[in-house]
């Protein structure tokens, strides 16, 4: 078959919900205009803006990295850092850590790290022997302290904005997710650019409107290497059913993903009404925080890393 868009080469690609068939080069060209549609729909950017892309290593945020320099390139006055958090997995992350420094060597790209263990005292697989008898399981810390680690990253290396790799799929994941537990409030807070306070670095989703297949597949035909084996702690059961469900019905019925992406925007001026949070300084840390304690603070004090 051949490509809709050259009508010159093979198609190696059919978008079911777009209908178009697209050849490796002009698949590749889609994925960019996707992304910059998205960066400009959603004004993710500024001209100048010094943008930090948070890489832990795996397909998405390898990308990512990858997409973000082919756009950059169109703005001289921008500039880009990679930052990677390493949370301290034996045999997982520091795989991951070399696979991302080698992505950013390749591309001449300045690449910045931080670990638990310089920033907490304690490398992930220690907190998770130390955590034992707490009821707390791995992903509910590591989320915590991985999201505090990122912004005191994202201030080292001077950025205005972290752009992370959550994708089409990761979004529609959360809005089911937070339906099923009981928090619809929560969706107004799956946003492609996150709200800005003081201490923290405004983050930015620019893969928010592109399919997890479409990601895998512009890694593979770009001959991107990315770590694709799961972390040992992974805790995915409901978030991979979830998936599994979505892709059956997208499959049925092409385009659903981004429907619920859609229903979850028209509903977000709705659910920004709901009381705004008051940030404030948390009285341990000094990182900016909504209550007196923050929540990474509050989790190293219940695994009796920090006193209160
Ligand atoms: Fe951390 Fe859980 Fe992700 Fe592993 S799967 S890196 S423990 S959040
Ligand atoms: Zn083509
Ligand atoms: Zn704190």
């Amino acid at each position: 078959m051949r490509c809709t868009i050259c009508g010159r080469r093979e198609a190696i690609y059919t978008r079911a919900y777009s209908g178009e068939s697209l050849c490796e080069s002009c698949f590749k060209k889609s994925i960019i205009r996707k992304v910059k549609a998205a960066i400009s729909k959603y004004r993710m950017f500024e001209y100048d803006d010094r943008i930090a892309v948070a890489v832990s290593g795996g397909k998405d945020s390898v990308s990512l990295l990858h997409i973000m320099v082919e756009i950059e390139k169109e703005f001289p006055k921008a500039g880009l850092v990679a930052i990677t958090v390493d949370e301290g997995i034996k045999g997982y992350r520091d795989e991951a850590m070399k696979i991302a420094s080698k992505n950013c060597q390749q591309l001449g790209i300045e690449h910045l790290t931080i670990s638990f263990e310089e920033l907490y005292g304690y490398t992930l697989d220690e907190i998770v022997d130390i955590s034992r008898d707490t009821g707390l399981t791995p992903c509910a810390y590591c989320g915590v302290l991985r999201r505090r680690a990122i912004n005191i990253l994202a201030r080292r290396a001077k950025a205005d904005k972290v752009a992370t790799a959550h994708n089409l799929d990761d979004e529609v994941q959360t809005i089911i997710l937070n339906m099923i537990r009981g928090e619809p409030l929560r969706i107004g807070r799956i946003k492609p650019v996150s709200a800005s306070y003081g201490g923290f670095v405004q983050r930015v989703k620019p893969l928010c409107e592109v399919p997890e297949r479409e990601v895998a597949l512009y890694a593979y035909v770009s001959g991107i290497e990315f770590q694709d084996i799961p972390c040992p702690y992974a805790e995915t059961a409901l978030r991979n059913d979830i998936r599994n469900i979505l892709n059956r019905l997208e499959e049925k019925h092409p385009g659903i993903k981004y429907a619920i992406l859609r229903s979850a925007e028209r509903l977000r001026p709705y659910l920004e009404k709901a009381p705004e949070v008051e940030m404030g300084i948390c009285k341990i840390c000094g990182e900016p925080s909504v209550g007196e304690i923050c929540q990474p603070c509050q989790l190293l004090i219940k695994l009796g890393i920090i006193e209160n």
